[in-house]
């Protein structure tokens, strides 16, 4: 997954469900002040935080991690938002959220 595709992919969900977009793109200085990972898919520009509108039920969280999953994307659920970023990229095989 290149970065376009993984904007693509994004967009797809956005459209879907009742998500907002709390982090995208980050310098090196944000990801840091932010406590990211040193190797964090958000320098890429290939990570982004979400959060839920609060009357979101679970079956509609599970429905966008199929979704997600299909998109070649993986959610990563933390304590107030999800991170999405490729499930895997031949270009950046990172790992860290
Ligand atoms: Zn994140």
């Amino acid at each position: 997954m290149n970065r376009a595709e993984f904007d693509a992919a994004c967009a797809t969900l956005e459209l879907g469900f009742a998500i907002s977009q709390t982090s995208g793109r980050r310098t090196t200085h944000r990801n840091k002040t932010v406590g990211g990972h040193p190797e964090s898919w958000h320098l890429l520009g290939m990570g982004r935080d979400y959060v839920w509108d609060p009357w979101v039920k679970d079956d509609a969280r599970a429905l966008m991690r199929k979704r997600a999953t299909q998109l070649g994307l993986r959610v990563v659920s933390e304590d107030d938002h999800d991170h999405i970023q490729p499930e895997q990229s031949a270009a950046f095989p990172r790992s860290a959220a």
